[in-house]
Formats: structure tokens, sequence, C-alpha cells
């Protein structure tokens, strides 16, 4: 079985140990990730600091390498996107896009023009706010989008002078570990490096001394781990962490145009995304068509191996995932939900799920509290939209949320009062380079993407100068 290779320091390394990688649609393992040693990830750290010096002096030199990467990730994308396909499960024209995301974030922070903040400039003084590199930035990744969420860090942390440890999920590390040997192309030695291994990992970096920045996605639990471990030294962080988006729809709302669309943000990358849809709030008077439009979509799409070109939704992306779906399904049906479509898993090899629309399911079952990050979206009737808006509210989670209405000025209204980092009218997870992104609440402490991710990759100083 192919072992593929970590980046330490501008060297391809393996380890004494490695573990094996899962395709999903098989359930079977096809390759072996390294097992980072201790002393390897010492040596990434050593690296990332040693390259530091050079790399945060020169602004221009920086632009430049990136460039250069984004163009190296953009002539590998077929390679990168087929084994992203192999171990996560995605369409494999899904897949191209997210490696061409990298390209795309990382072509935007080389581009960001960073204006200079100059406070005062007169014959007294000359005061500035100076934006310093942190130094060596660990950064932890999940396994449902691992080569575009690491960009987000990768490509601001870089630019802005910084060298960076990346730790994939081992789920999903071997598109990481191609991802890095490409991007190395351009970038010196010990700017960018690589390690695998499990959440322990994870917990050995932010525990490490050398880096001053953890920027973490993954889920609450893990995250509050990371914050408290990084308090211990003051580390900077980054998280961003799991969501329950609310889609409250409005009583003008075209039930067809809006169950189609529905579906589509609820199941994109089989509803393993953050800013997915995971609970709909519908008017009494439209609940049943917005269901029969929603039941339409889930009957009619196609659920196979991403690797088959006519394959929209993928397996559920690891074993754990599809245990605790199955659960939280099995747990609303059995506590009066009824599955207008799907319900349980197909019967197949692999972790494939049928995609399932439950109806009769309210706050207070788990599937409705709870992220569910797959393949399941319960609707839920409501009766009056200021108690759709503080259902929709009322849980720790606060990451994105969003209004449906043919007039979007009432639904703009609605989406002001959603307690949520981003709220959209009339679509949902419109992300893109530019926008801040982030989680109020427990989904999140920072933001990453456009100028606002690039600060959070920089101390501030005051420089005072006294002219007289
Ligand atoms: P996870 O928290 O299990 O793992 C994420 C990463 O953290 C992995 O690399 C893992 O090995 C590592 N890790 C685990 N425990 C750690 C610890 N104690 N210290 C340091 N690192 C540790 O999450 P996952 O299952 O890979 O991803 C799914 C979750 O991520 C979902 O909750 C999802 O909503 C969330 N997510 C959030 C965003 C966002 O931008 N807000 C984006 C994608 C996914």
């Amino acid at each position: 079985m192919t072992e593929h290779l970590m980046t330490i320091n501008g060297e391809q390394q393996s380890s004494p140990d490695s573990f094996a990688v899962i395709n999903p649609s098989t359930g079977e393992p096809f390759a072996r990730a390294p097992e980072a040693t201790a002393a390897q990830l010492d040596d990434a750290m050593a690296g990332a600091a040693q390259a530091f010096r050079s790399w945060k002096r020169d602004d221009d030199a920086r632009r430049e390498a990136l460039r250069l990467a984004a163009k190296a990730v953009n002539e590998s994308v077929p390679q990168i996107a087929t084994l992203l396909t192999q171990e996560q499960g995605k369409p494999l024209n899904e897949a191209m896009f997210e490696v061409m995301g990298v390209g795309m974030w990382l072509q935007y922070y080389a581009d960001l023009e960073v204006e200079r903040e100059i406070l005062q400039d007169d014959d007294a003084a000359f005061v500035e706010v100076v934006r310093r590199p942190i130094g060596v930035v660990a950064a932890i990744a999940p396994w449902n989008f691992p080569l575009l969420l690491s960009s987000w860090k990768i490509a601001p942390a870089l630019r802005a002078g910084n060298t960076v440890v990346l730790k994939p999920s081992p789920y999903t590390p071997l598109s990481s570990l191609a991802m890095v040997e490409v991007l190395n192309q351009a970038l010196p030695p010990g700017v960018l490096n690589i390690v695998t291994g499990g959440d322990a990992l994870g917990a050995a970096m932010t525990a490490h001394p050398t880096p001053r920045k953890v920027s973490f996605t993954g889920s609450i639990s893990a995250g509050k781990k990371v914050a408290i471990a990084s308090a211990a030294d003051l580390k900077r962080v980054t998280l961003e962490l799991g969501g329950n988006d609310p889609a409250i729809v409005l009583d003008d709302a075209d039930p067809a145009v809006v169950g189609k669309q529905l579906f589509d943000a609820a199941f994109t990358n089989n509803g393993q995304t953050c800013v997915a849809v995971k609970r709909v709030y519908v008017p009494e008077s439209l609940h049943d068509a917005v269901v029969e439009a929603l039941v339409a979509e889930a009957n009619s799409v196609v659920v196979g191996d991403g690797m088959d070109e006519a394959t929209k939704l993928g397996p559920i992306q690891n074993r754990p995932q599809f245990d605790r779906v199955t659960r939280l399904v099995d747990g609303a049906l059995s506590s009066g939900a009824r599955a207008a479509a799907g319900g349980a898993a197909l019967d197949r090899p692999g972790y494939f799920f049928a995609p399932t629309i439950l109806t009769d399911a309210s706050d207070g079952t788990e599937i409705v509290d709870e992220e569910q990050f797959g393949p399941a979206l319960p609707v839920i009737a409501y009766r009056d939209l200021d108690d759709a808006i503080e259902r929709a509210n009322a849980t720790t989670f606060g990451l994105g949320a969003s209004v449906w209405a043919t007039d979007t000025e009432r639904g703009e209204a609605v989406a002001r009062q959603l307690d949520a980092g981003s709220a959209w009218v009339n679509t949902h997870a419109a992300l893109a380079p530019n926008l801040p992104f982030g989680g109020l609440k427990w989904s999140g402490v920072g933001v990453e993407n456009g100028p606002w991710g690039y600060k959070g990759f920089t101390d501030m100083q005051l420089l005072n100068r006294r002219k007289k």
C-alpha cells in the first residue's frame, strides 16, 4: 500500500509508524500516512522557527512566492483532487473545485493590498500601527474540506510573514500531503511544513512551546481543548467550530424554488459542511409544499462513489460520523419524527446513507438541537415568526443562518435578528476569499478571510517616533 510523505523543513519524510487511510466508498483501507513522531514534530517546529527569521522580512518576496504557489497548485488539480475524492468521498468535480479554491485563496492573499495605518505624521511625531507576524503558526484542519480550510490558514498566515506547521485530519491526510508538496515548489524550506497523525498530535502541537498562534478548524469539543491548551503560554487562537444553522422560510416564499435551494444548502458535501442548513423552520401554511419539494430532490439525487461521474452525493466520510448520523436519525424516528425521504443507511459497502428529510421533529430532539453533520434534515413547522426566530437563536451555536423570502427587505429584517456570524437572505454559505467568516457564541473565536483574516495572523505594534 502506498505510503505518502510529510514535508518537514523542506524534506520529504516517512516515519517508523504509519496509519491506514480508508476509502469511505468501500470502507476499506487503500493507502497509508506517516504517524509523526515527537522528534519529527520538534523538527517541523524548529524548521518553521528558523525559516521565520528570513521569511518575515520581505513582503514582496512573499507575495511572489504565494503567486507561484497558486500557479503550482492550479497545475496539479487532477492529481490532488483524485486523492481527495478517494479519501474524503466527495464527487471528483467538487474535489477539483476545492483544489482550485486553494489556488484562489493563495492568489487573493498574494494580491491583497494591506493599507498602512498611519495615525499621525506631522512636525511633532510619526505614529503608526504596525502589523507584525506572530511567528510559527500551528494550523489544525478537519476532514470535510481539508484542503480549502487549510488554505484559509496557510495563505493569510504566510502573507503576513508567519511560517506554518499544518496538521490535517487523520481521516484525510493524503490530499494535504500532496498539496503541501506542490506548494513547497514555490516556498523556501521550513516555511510550510506538514505533520500527520491523530488527535494526540494536534494536542502536542497546541502544547508545544514554539508556535505563537493556533489556527484551528474542527468540532466545538476539540476547539475548547485547544483554547485551554493555548492559554498555558498565551498563544493566540482562532477557532472555527461547529454550527447548527437554521433556515427560516417566510410565508411569501415560493415553496418549489426554496425547496430546491434549501436541499442544495443542506446536502452539499453530503451535509458535512460547517455552514450547511441543519434545521428548517417553515410556516404551517407552506410546510407540506416545502417538504414535497425537498423530498423530490432527496429521492432523485444520485448517491454513489465520488469517482463516478453521475454522483452528486458521496458517502459519509468516516465510520464514527456514519454511526452518529444513524443514531441521530434513529433517535428522531423513535421519538415520533417521520422520514418523508430516506431514514436509513443504504444497503451497500461503504458509509452510504439515504438523503433523509424528517418531519414532525421539533426542538428538543437531538437532531434538531445538535449538529448532525450529515445527509439528514429536519423540517419544523411554525405558527408565529417571532417564535421561530427565538427558537432559531435558542442555542449555543452561532455560525450561519438564512432567511428565505420573496420580499427580501422583510427577509433582511429577520436576518438581522439572527444570532449568527453570517446571516444570509435567499442564499446560504455564500463564501469568498474577501468576505469575513466566523462564528458567534460556541461556533468560534475570531474570523478567517479578507483583511480581517490577515490581521488575525498579526500582532499590533504601536510605533511612535517623536520628531522633537
Ligand atoms: P475534530 O475536532 O474532531 O478534528 C479537527 C482536527 O482537530 C483534526 O485534525 C483532529 O485530529 C484535531 N484534534 C482533535 N482533538 C484535538 C485536540 N485536543 N487538540 C488539537 N487538535 C485536535 O473535527 P472534525 O470531525 O475533523 O470536523 C468536523 C467538525 O468541524 C464539525 O463540528 C464542523 O462543524 C467543524 N467545522 C467547522 C468549520 C468552520 O469553519 N467553522 C469548518 C469545517 C468544519
